[in-house]
C-alpha cells in the first residue's frame, strides 16, 4: 500500500531581496539561470522515480523566493515532471506562493490550468509606506488587482500573508491591515511577527532597529490577531496561521504532525522514511546489539557527525523504515552543476541511497529520541496540540513516564491543559510557547 507524501518545491527567485530576508532566494536572476535551475529541478525530482511507487502525493507546495516571477511555463515544466513521477492524488492540495506584483492575468489563469487550487499571496502590509521601507516589489492597489483577478480566475482557496512587528507601525495602523484583509476574505490568512535575522539589511539599519515595536506592544499586536480574526470567524489553528473552517493549509499540518515530506530544489529539506540502512563513511560495521538491533544505530549515538553519515541499500532492512533527514545544497551553481548532470555519467544511481549520497547534504538518520521531541514540539505548536494515544502508538511509551513532571508542572501554571487524551497548550502557554516546548527536549 502506497504512503502519503508531501512536496515541496523550492524557485529561489524574486524580483528584488526585501530588508528583512534571510530565506535562500536571489533578487534579479536572469531568465537563462532560471531556466537551467528548472531543467536541473526537474532531473532532480526525476530521479525519485526509484522510490516513487511506494508514495501517493497528498499536497505540493510551491514556495519561495517568489514562485510567480519565473514564467507560467517553467511551474508546468516542473508539475509535470512531479506527475510522471509520482502518483498523485486527484484530491492533492496543491498551492503555489506569488506576490502581488507579478500575479498576471495570463500566469494565474496558467496556474489553474495546471491544477494548482491554493494560492498564497504576499501581502504583508496594506500601508505603502510600510511596504516601501520593507522593500518589499508591490503595493497595495497592485495587491487587490492580483486577489481580485485570481477569484475571477476560481480560486476558493486563497492564503494572505501579513505580518505584525513592523519598525514604526502603530496599533491603528495594523489593525487597519487585518480589518482590510478581512473584509477580502480569504479562506486562510498566516500572521508572523517580523524577526530580525542576522546578515540581512535590516539588521544593519539602526534607525529602522529604533523603531521596531516593543516586546510588550509584539504581544499586543498579537492578542489583537486573535481577537480580530477570532471574531471574523477564522480558526487559529497553529501559533501563527488562522482558517476558515475546512481550509487549514493540508501542506502545513503534515509537516507539524510528522508526515513524510520530499523537499526539492535549492536547500530544500526532507523527511522520509526509507527502507535503507545506515553507515559511516564508508565503513559499515555489521554488529548486533543484544536485542538484535543494528549496533551501527548505537555508533551515531556516541560518534555521530552528520556529514560523515552514508546511507547504503540492504536487504536485511528492506521493510523496515528509517526515518531520515536530509537538505538540498544551497550553492546554485553547485545545484545546477550537479543535478544537471545527473543521468549523464558519474551521478547515475541505481539506489536512492547512493542518490541520496551524492547529492544532499546534512543526512541525518533519526534517532527514537529525535522522533519523540519533534512529536512533541511540532505537535504543541498546533492548537489542538498532540493526542497522547497516538504518542503510545507511535512509541510505545506512556506519554507521562517520560514527561509527566513537565507536565505537570505547566498544567498547574495554567500553560498546557489536559483535554481527555490530548495535551494542548493554553493561550497563555502560546505566548511563551518556545520556553515551554525546550523543556521537552530530551
Ligand atoms: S519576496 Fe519573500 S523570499 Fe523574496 S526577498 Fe521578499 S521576503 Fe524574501
Amino acid at each position: 500500500m502506497s504512503r502519503e507524501l508531501s512536496i515541496y518545491i523550492h524557485i529561489p527567485f524574486c524580483k528584488k531581496k526585501c530588508i528583512y530576508c534571510d530565506f535562500l532566494s536571489f533578487g534579479e536572476c536572469d531568465i537563462i539561470r532560471q531556466r537551467e535551475y528548472v531543467d536541473a529541478l526537474c532531473k532532480e525530482i526525476g530521479a525519485y522515480s526509484l522510490i516513487a511507487e511506494d508514495y501517493s502525493v497528498v499536497t505540493i507546495f510551491v514556495g519561495g523566493g517568489t514562485p510567480s516571477y519565473i514564467p507560467a511555463e517553467y511551474i508546468g515544466k516542473i508539475l509535470n515532471k512531479v506527475r510522471k513521477t509520482f502518483t498523485v492524488s486527484a484530491d492533492a492540495e496543491i498551492t503555489i506562493e506569488g506576490n502581488p506584483d507579478s500575479l498576471t492575468a495570463d500566469k494565474i489563469g496558467e496556474y489553474r490550468k495546471l491544477g494548482i487550487n491554493r494560492l498564497s499571496i504576499g501581502l504583508q502590509s496594506t500601508n505603502d509606506d510600510m511596504l516601501k521601507t520593507l522593500g518589499r516589489a508591490h503595493n497595495y492597489d497592485q495587491f487587490i488587482a492580483a486577489y481580485s483577478r485570481a477569484r475571477e480566475a476560481g480560486f476558493s482557496n486563497i492564503n494572505i500573508d501579513i505580518m505584525s512587528g513592523l519598525p514604526g507601525e502603530s496599533m491603528e495602523s495594523y489593525v487597519k491591515t487585518l480589518g482590510k484583509v478581512v473584509e477580502l476574505s480569504p479562506e486562510h490568512i498566516s500572521a508572523y511577527s517580523l524577526i530580525v535575522e542576522d546578515g540581512t539589511p535590516l539588521a544593519d539599519d539602526v534607525d529602522l532597529l529604533s523603531k521596531l515595536p516593543s516586546e510588550e506592544m509584539d504581544r499586543k499586536q498579537y492578542a489583537r490577531t486573535k481577537l480580530l480574526l477570532g471574531g471574523a470567524g477564522y480558526n487559529r489553528y497553529e501559533i501563527s496561521n488562522y482558517a476558515r473552517t475546512g481550509y487549514e493549509c493540508r501542506h502545513n499540518l503534515r509537516y507539524w504532525t510528522g508526515g513524510e515530506y520530499l523537499g526539492v530544489g535549492l536547500g530544500a529539506s526532507s523527511y522520509m522514511k526509507l527502507s535503507i540502512g545506515k553507515d559511516y563513511d564508508t565503513t559499515f560495521i555489521d554488529i548486533e546489539d543484544e536485542y538484535g538491533d543494528d549496533y551501527e544505530y548505537e555508533l551515531q549515538h556516541e560518534y555521530g557527525d552528520d556529514k560523515d553519515i552514508k546511507l547504503y541499500e540492504d536487504n536485511e532492512v528492506a521493510g523496515n523504515l528509517t526515518a531520515v533527514r536530509f537538505k538540498g545544497i544551497d550553492n546554485i551553481d553547485e545545484y545546477i552543476g550537479r543535478f544537471s548532470k545527473l543521468g549523464t555519467g558519474w551521478t547515475d544511481v541505481s539506489s536512492i541511497a547512493e542518490y541520496i549520497n551524492n547529492c544532499y547534504t546534512a543526512i541525518h538518520v533519526q534517532k527514537e529520541k529525535d522522533e519523540i521531541e519533534e512529536f512533541m514540539f511540532l505537535g504543541l505548536r498546533c492548537i489542538s496540540g498532540i493526542d497522547c494515544r497516538e504518542f503510545e502508538k507511535r512509541f510505545g511509551k506512556d506519554i507521562r513516564e517520560m514527561y509527566g513532571a513537565v507536565i505537570d508542572k505547566y498544567v498547574s501554571s495554567g500553560y498546557l491543559v489536559v483535554d481527555g487524551e490530548r495535551l494542548h497548550l493554553s493561550d497563555k502557554g502560546l505566548d511563551v510557547s518556545n520556553t515551554i516546548m525546550a523543556e521537552f527536549m530530551l
